[in-house]
């Protein structure tokens, strides 16, 4: 059993706590840990923390910034398979996923790298005579970060190595179902020279969410979570003054056009819907089958699906881990009874799946309805488990009108050999991410990362170029040097001459 506490001050807290969480092996059902649950006194301290830090980073050089991101991004790499197994032991993915994770944060790690380049404002010489503008950008001061479960190493990863590369200090707050990777996180840009304050980890639950949303000091937030949560960040941050930007959940359809290669279609199904049990914001929840592919379709997903290895994703070989707690595997169990309930066909029955591991793990196998309307709740929520529901359309454009008749607009994938569609989907969908012919069309590192619609509240997506805007505040300075030519008192707007 270990006590998972908040990491303040560039070390652990040692103060009194007087509320806890539990955290699980979701593979063995065994209680691993309890995490430390922040009251108003420990947010106050983590944002004091970060405050104090940030006048001497805002000034450090981009040089020992940069330095100091190169170190950490050694250090990731180095101990990328430590990371891994952290992600594995709390969340339940298997290995070889969970080091994809890292792998990902890694991307946006060495895209901060680069902040000498990316500050670099601009510069017109001569805008009046003998007058020259240009532009800073500056940071914010004190930034809070609040993750999900489901990528406790990729998703503060996304936020906090921009946000201290522009000279902002923050206060990570992780998923309480699986806080230890931001722990070891924290630890290891300490290691990297980091100086105290600049990077704080917050533990706990709508109480710690809640200080920072509300909390003077803090300037912005980035969140990611489900929708309801994200909606409720961006309102309560926005009201209290904050630049916030919230992603949210999702429904991502992968729509199979009749020239699609099937096989190849059924692969990224099966992988896009059960990869990381479907706990994945960008995972394929429902497939569109358009008319006349559904009935070769859906046979060669279920096909792949009874092969599918499920098992704890310490042993070789398994391909997909537990749910993450009992309680969500449980929630998402009930959607395959409603699926049943409310006359969907099931294909495929995961409750019957064989399982490589402890009987008292969060197992549930991968379940795929066909015929599935829009009425049904396994189509109207966002199951975040191992249920693909397949809805039948009969053209491109009732495909078209299904994408972007609903409320979530995260990523879509369309499979097809036809350039054209293709070209016409990418246009029209109105969704934040889209492949062609690739499942799970999450943006490399050098672009950013968001949805639309309730996929995303405020205007900025996360890393990437997007990730520097959201931490930095312009200037522009109009700037002249004066010589006697430049007297006299002048009431008119100034123009430039
Ligand atoms: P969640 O919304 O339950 O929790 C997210 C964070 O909010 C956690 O840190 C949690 O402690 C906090 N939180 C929970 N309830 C709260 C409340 N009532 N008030 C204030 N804070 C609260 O999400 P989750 O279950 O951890 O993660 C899964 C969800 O995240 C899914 O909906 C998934 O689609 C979404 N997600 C989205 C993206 C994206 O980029 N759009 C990426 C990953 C996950």
């Amino acid at each position: 059993m270990s006590r998972i506490t908040h990491w303040i001050n560039g070390k652990p807290w040692d103060g009194v706590v007087d509320r806890t969480g539990e955290v699980f092996d979701p593979a063995t059902g065994a209680l691993s840990g309890t995490v430390d649950f922040a009251g108003q006194s420990e947010v106050d301290a983590a944002v004091a923390a970060a405050a104090t830090a940030f006048p001497a980073w805002r000034d450090a050089s981009l040089a020992k910034r940069s330095n100091v991101l190169f170190k950490f991004r050694e250090l990731l790499a180095a101990r990328r398979g430590e990371l891994a197994a952290i992600v594995t032991a709390e969340h339940g993915k298997v290995l070889d996923d969970a080091g994809g994770e890292v792998q990902r944060a890694l991307e946006a790690v060495e895209f901060a790298c680069g902040i000498p380049h990316l500050l670099k404002g601009g510069f017109s010489e001569n805008v009046s005579t003998r007058v020259d503008v240009y532009s800073i950008q500056q940071p914010l001061g004190v930034v809070g970060v609040i993750s999900p479960f489901n990528f406790p190493a990729m998703v503060p990863l996304w936020f906090v190595p921009n946000a201290i590369a522009c000279g902002n200090t923050v206060v990570l707050k992780p998923s309480e179902k699986d806080p230890s990777a931001s722990v070891f996180i924290a630890e290891l840009w300490a290691e990297a020279g980091l100086p105290d304050g600049v990077l704080n980890v917050l533990h706990g639950d709508k109480v710690a969410v809640d200080g920072l949303l509300e909390h003077p000091t803090v300037k912005a937030i980035s969140f990611v979570g489900s929708t309801p949560i994200a909606r409720y960040v961006y309102e309560t941050g926005t009201r209290h003054g904050k630049r916030v930007q919230a992603l949210g959940g999702a429904k991502n359809h992968m729509v199979v056009l009749p020239d699609a290669d099937l096989d190849l279609a059924a692969d990224a199904a099966v992988s896009a819907g059960f990869g990381s049990a479907g706990e994945r914001c960008m995972a394929i929840s429902v497939v569109v089958a358009v008319d006349p592919v559904g009935d070769d379709l859906v046979a060669k997903i279920a096909d792949r699906m009874a092969g599918l290895h499920i098992g704890d994703g310490r042993r070789t070989g398994c391909e997909m881990g537990p749910l993450v707690t009992r309680a969500h595997r449980d929630r998402v169990e009930s959607y395959v009874d409603a699926g049943v309930e409310s006359g969907a066909t099931l294909a495929v029955d995961g409750r019957g799946h064989p399982v490589d591991g402890a009987a008292e793990g969060f197992w549930l196998g991968p379940t795929l309805f066909d015929n599935v309307t829009t009425g049904m709740s396994v189509y109207t929520d966002e199951i975040f488990g191992p249920v693909l529901s397949v809805v039948r359309v009969p053209s491109y454009d009732a495909a078209m009108d299904l994408v972007n008749g609903n409320p979530y607009g995260n990523g879509t994938a369309i499979f097809t050999n036809d350039g054209g569609a293709a070209r016409r989907f990418q246009n029209e969908v109105e969704v934040g991410m889209v492949g062609v012919n690739v499942p799970i069309p999450v943006p490399v590192g050098y672009y950013s990362f968001g949805g639309w619609k309730d996929s995303l509240f405020g205007d900025t997506h996360a890393y990437g170029p997007h990730g520097i805007h959201f931490f930095t505040r312009s200037k522009v300075v109009t700037n002249r040097w004066l010589d006697p030519s430049h007297g006299g008192v002048n009431l008119g707007f100034p123009r430039n001459v």
